[in-house]
């Protein structure tokens, strides 16, 4: 009877605890990792221990079933002490595997905070295996926060001294948040999704978005780095990352998994870091770019022409974020949105090009205006192959963050224009290159100003300047048409004024009275005035029968 008595007054937990304490002492704890990543950049950049008990004949016990008991009973900081020297040692495998290592979260009670010594044991344990110590990070949940401020800002202090970054968990589960935040120095905020339950059931932009949008921009004033957990789908992800937040830990990624799995992770992805919160510049609305039934959106879509948002980063990486159908257009290509959106714009322009591109991106950063650029690009596509097009980008700055730039970007395609004008240039260089070949000095004359532009020939050797006003009397009076021959140049000039076609004679030319032939070619309009006459001159033989040189 007695022993009956004494069972009926045991409590549930009690029962538990008489479990726990051997199964914890026979390692029957495994830590599970849930894997946190960048939404934009699909980067790996974190990932949460989570305990998980591996009962006998139970199987895999979630730990909603046993930390209140666990905490209760004060088995709860052996737990995680536990947990520590798992993920140390499994930290330490990485590393010794050379297996690329991202920070791992591990959980802390608020019971831990106030045991004696238990700073000393968590560095014992990391020291033991020699992990550094930006491999890990250590969460406190908010309403462990709420219970005693004084008590976890010195826990921070000291993790702080310790060198741990520490994250705030379970940010918005009470209603100390704000005050916490403000008083206590955390290094990451974690933002539940499940605190925010309205979510679920309303589109992302209603209600639950703008307490999320609101939490965000909080949480950016802050320039702390927020992770949002609790993700599972899509649309909430695209909406975190609309309002700022890119990271994500979820199922929409990832479940927690075992360790032999999370390496598998760790081997396969590209690996990032915890981004800060994106905070809005001016007036314009990045997010609203996103969700498709904003006026920002719509613009974006069908009036915008080719535009594109994209960010850049400190380290010169440029990632495109969405591009509207007119910006796959006007590649041109039949490219499609996955093919462009794959590619790094910088990726395909030369040096040079790249070069001029980026000086526009930090010139539209520090002006905080629309900047201009124009670059030649290599272009693939799965449809067309390779091209080499002009782009001309107008870029402005929609958002910034302490580690990257949020980019709006107008593009037109300007290869005609480019090609033409290259052409242009192309053949005046020919022209110009074949005419200091055969040393001939050509100009062009304007009817209507009596202004006349020099070849480049005439600029050096004859001393002109690029625009020769009241011509011919100053290159007259320059010395360039000795006064034998003034007249008669003059003479030219009226006759070209009054529309004569065409005009050639050879001519002593300069102070040294060098033979030249003189040809001008005269320009008419549509209705028959002259416009331009286009004058060249080419030296002669001095023994020309044409030329005798006329004694002073
Ligand atoms: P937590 O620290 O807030 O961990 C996040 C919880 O959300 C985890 O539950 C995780 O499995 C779950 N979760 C992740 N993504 C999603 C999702 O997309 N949807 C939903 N509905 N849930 C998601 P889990 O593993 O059951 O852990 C529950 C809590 O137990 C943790 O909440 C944490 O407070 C505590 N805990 C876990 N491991 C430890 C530990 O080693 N020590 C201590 N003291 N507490 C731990
Ligand atoms: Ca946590
Ligand atoms: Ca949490």
């Amino acid at each position: 009877m007695p022993t009956e008595e004494k069972s009926s007054q045991m409590t549930a937990p009690d029962v538990i605890v008489e479990m726990l304490r051997p199964a914890l002492e026979s390692g029957q704890f495994v830590a599970f990792y849930q894997p946190q990543y960048n939404h934009t950049t699909q980067r790996l950049i974190g990932a949460e221990a989570l305990v998980r008990w591996r009962h006998p004949t139970k199987g895999i016990i979630a730990p909603g079933l046993f930390i209140q008991a666990m905490e209760q009973c004060g088995l709860v900081t052996g737990l995680d002490l536990y947990v520590l020297d798992k993920v140390c040692s499994f930290i330490r495998r990485c590393l010794d595997d050379n297996i690329r290592m991202v920070p791992i979260s591990v959980n802390l009670s608020r019971r831990d905070l106030s045991v004696p010594g238990f700073f000393d044991s968590l560095e014992e344990i990391r020291q033991r295996y020699e992990v550094p110590q930006k491999y890990l990070r250590l969460e406190i949940t908010e309403s462990a926060a709420g219970s005693d401020t004084e008590t976890i800002c010195n826990a921070v202090s000291c993790l702080h001294a310790l060198g741990y970054q520490v994250a705030m968990d379970d940010f918005g589960s009470g209603f100390s948040s704000l005050s916490v935040l403000k008083d206590i120095d955390f290094d990451i905020i974690k933002l539940d999704m499940k605190f925010l339950s309205s979510e679920r059931e309303d589109a992302p932009q209603h209600r639950g978005g703008t307490i999320v949008a609101a939490v965000v921009r909080m949480i950016s004033w802050l320039g702390l780095p927020l992770i949002a957990e609790g993700v599972e789908c899509r649309e909430q992800a695209d909406f975190l990352q609309s309002v700022g937040c890119q990271n994500i830990q979820g199922y929409l990624y990832s479940t927690p998994v075992d360790e032999e799995t999370f390496v598998n992770e760790l081997k396969g992805s590209h690996l990032g870091e915890l981004s800060p919160v994106l905070s809005l510049v001016d007036h314009l609305d990045p997010g609203a770019f996103w969700s498709e039934d904003t006026l920002e959106s719509m613009l974006f879509s069908h009036f915008a022409g080719g535009a594109a948002l994209f960010e850049y980063y400190w380290n010169g990486d440029l990632e495109l974020l969405r591009v509207n159908p007119k910006y796959l257009t006007e590649l041109g290509m039949n490219l499609s949105e996955e093919e462009v959106l794959r590619s790094n714009p910088l990726a395909g322009m030369d040096q040079k090009e790249k070069i001029a591109y980026v000086k526009a991106i930090e010139q539209a950063i520090k002006t905080k205006q629309s900047v201009d650029v124009d670059t030649w690009r290599n272009i693939t596509s799965s449809n067309c192959g390779e091209d080499h097009v002009a782009i001309r980008t107008t870029l402005r700055l929609v958002g910034s963050s302490r580690g990257s730039f949020l980019f709006y970007a107008a593009i037109r395609n300007v290869t005609a224009e480019k090609l033409y004008i290259r052409q242009m240039e192309d053949a005046s260089r020919r022209f110009s290159a074949a005419s200091e070949h055969l040393k001939i000095f050509y100009w062009e004359y304007t009817v209507a100003t009596h202004e006349m532009r020099p070849c480049a020939r005439c600029m050096r050797e004859l001393g002109m300047p690029p625009l020769v006003t009241n011509y011919p009397d100053s290159a007259i009076q320059a010395g360039i048409f000795p006064p034998e021959i003034a007249e008669q140049y003059r003479e030219w000039h009226r006759q070209i004024d009054a529309g004569v076609p065409r005009l050639e004679a050879v001519l002593p030319l300069t102070k040294d009275r060098l033979p030249y032939r003189i040809r001008y070619t005269t320009e008419f309009d549509d209705y028959g005035h002259p416009v331009r006459a286009y004058g060249s001159a080419t030296p002669e033989p001095t023994d020309s029968p044409s030329f005798q040189k006329t004694d002073e």
